[in-house]
């Protein structure tokens, strides 16, 4: 019998009293395993290639880590209640992140506009239903930005339907606030090109008692930042899942006050009455949200980006050997802070322009993808594996090399 049950389990004996179904979680894993060496990518014939240009949605964004991977396994074997876990999980990254409530959803962008939702809707399950229509309901229609911050990805916060008004200074914003105003909105990527910082934002919207919204999607690392703007007072707080946090690209957290992450749920699935209804999360990106986040707050930063910069050195000295050829590594401050090294050339110098260079580069064996523009190439390599900075070094030489005029 007990022999009996463990080639049952192996897949290798039918169950007693008839086959198993096909496909169903107590089925065979011979057809499992005969899946897993399989090169799906390559009989699609959908090409592969290191990724040195960063995380980027259209490039699939990030790669996430193993301890993410056996939570999604974990995820896919057992049922439960969706809203139960999105409960007991949006506790614990409440506690990560200095929250008082925490949800996880299917990216930033849909942070942006369930948390916009949550505060346009509270809790009145008729107002719910009639998003993104405002008028005649009783809802505000006004979310205030600064000119600097404002970018495509505020669809997000108009597919709710409210207006973005947008403004410049102190004073521009003190007479832009009125019975309309539902949130004022920060854009962090773009803090340094607006008037006003993070403080005053919130100064002027408490003294008005207007709530706060801010979107950090690419902006960890730092990790600090995580919990930075909670505890600094904002309402909410919108992150990526999948860019450097390295979750599900399918997923993102909206971190914030209780109210109105419980207000935004309600324009979540499993309710289906709302416009939330096609961002759905399930288990699987749920738990694998809520490990990476784990690992990422407790794996040593200051050595990764250490990490990063060696291997950015070693493609930026091998870039250099080209003659004519110019280097410079940028550190940026707000978000996608990771060492990023621009390659530009001397007027003259190469026969072939940017784009022609990144062509090479993608058809070259591997295919490699990085950034930049006619006049440059653009490189990080927080996302490359193990030893793929030698041969991103390698190439960009060689492609450098071809390129000379
Ligand atoms: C990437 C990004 C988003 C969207 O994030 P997703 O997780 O892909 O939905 C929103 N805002 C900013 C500033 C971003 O960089």
């Amino acid at each position: 019998m007990r022999r009996r049950k463990m080639l049952r389990m192996l897949g290798l004996a039918p169950l007693a009293g008839g086959a198993v179904l096909p496909g169903t979680a107590g089925a065979t894993t011979a057809t499992a395993a005969a899946f897993k060496g399989r090169d799906f990518f390559a009989e699609l014939g959908v090409r592969t290639f290191i990724n040195a240009a960063g995380t980027y949605t259209s490039m699939t964004a990030s790669l996430m880590r193993p301890e993410t991977m056996e939570a999604i396994r974990y995820a896919s074997r057992k049922f439960c209640m969706l809203d139960e876990l999105q409960d007991k999980v949006g506790e614990r990254i409440a506690a990560i992140t200095h929250a008082e409530a925490a949800v996880v959803t299917s990216g930033a962008f849909s942070a942006l506009t369930l948390g916009m939702a949550g505060i346009l809707t509270g809790k009145d399950p008729n107002k719910v239903r009639q998003l993104p229509r405002l008028e005649g309901t009783g809802m505000k229609t006004e979310v205030i930005c600064q000119k600097g911050h404002a970018i495509g990805y505020n669809q997000a916060l108009t597919n709710t339907g409210v207006k973005i008004i947008m403004i410049e200074t102190r004073e521009e914003l003190e007479r832009a606030i009125g019975p309309n105003t539902a949130a004022m909105h920060f854009l962090h990527i773009n803090a340094d090109r607006g008037k006003i910082q993070h403080e005053e934002w919130v100064a002027v919207a408490n003294k008005y008692g207007i709530p706060t919204t801010i979107d950090i999607a690419a902006d960890v690392p730092p990790v600090s930042n995580l919990w930075r703007f909670n505890d600094m007072g904002f309402h909410w707080v919108a992150v990526s899942g999948g860019k450097a946090l390295r979750g599900p690209q399918s997923a993102g957290l909206l971190l914030g006050k209780k109210h109105i992450i419980e207000a935004a749920r309600l324009s979540m699935p499993p309710r289906g009455e709302n416009i939330g209804r096609g961002m759905k999360v399930n288990k699987e990106e749920i738990l694998g949200m809520w490990a990476a986040l784990e690992e990422f707050v407790s794996i040593d930063h200051d050595k990764e980006y250490q990490v990063f910069q060696e291997r950015i050195d070693r493609i930026k000295a091998a870039a250099e050997t080209v003659k004519g050829v110019t280097t410079q590594v940028n550190h940026p401050k707000l978000g996608n802070c990771t060492p990023t090294l621009n390659i530009s050339w001397e007027a003259g110098a190469m026969k072939a322009d940017g784009n022609q260079m990144r062509e090479a580069l993608r058809k070259g064996d591997p295919s490699i993808e990085v950034m930049g523009g006619k006049d440059n190439l653009s490189i990080t390599a927080w996302q490359l594996m193990e030893g793929e900075d030698r041969i991103v070094a390698r190439r960009v030489r060689e492609v450098l090399q071809e390129s000379k005029a």
